[in-house]
């Protein structure tokens, strides 16, 4: 191995370290994260209000739990949602709120409107 094979090897190791140590601090971050995220209660969820959404994806790339899928705006998975409110203080619009969740909500609300299951997407 000549003195100049050395150098490049040296340089892609310390490349490589540093994509390492890249990826470690975004583990952290995460970890921290989660372990932040206590649930207030099971029966709070994130709710976002789609005509302040502007799908940023803030709100994805931050939720411990990946509860949050954003297409043109932000989606909550309540099974996957557990009322940490990170999402809340996070969202740049105001987006997103808690509100008090009871299992069979949506079912509730569709009864009492008088709307189709289909039209609230339990179809
Ligand atoms: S409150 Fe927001 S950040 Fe916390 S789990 Fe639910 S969707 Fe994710
Ligand atoms: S952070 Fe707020 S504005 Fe951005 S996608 Fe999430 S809910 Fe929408």
């Amino acid at each position: 191995m000549t003195f100049y094979d050395r150098k490049i090897e040296l340089q892609q190791l310390k490349a490589q370290a540093k994509e390492i140590k890249k990826r470690l601090e975004v583990l952290e971050t995460k970890i921290s994260r989660l372990c932040q995220a206590r649930p207030l209660s099971d029966k709070w969820k994130a709710f976002v209000d789609e005509g302040k959404c502007v799908g940023c994806g803030t709100c994805e790339k931050t939720c411990p739990t990946h509860a949050i899928k954003v297409e043109k705006v932000a989606q909550v998975d309540e099974t996957a949602c557990i009322g940490c409110g990170w999402c809340v203080g996070q969202c740049p619009k105001g987006a997103i709120r808690l509100r008090p969740w009871r299992e069979g909500e949506k079912v509730r609300k569709a009864i009492r409107h008088g709307i189709g299951y289909p039209k609230l997407g339990l179809g």
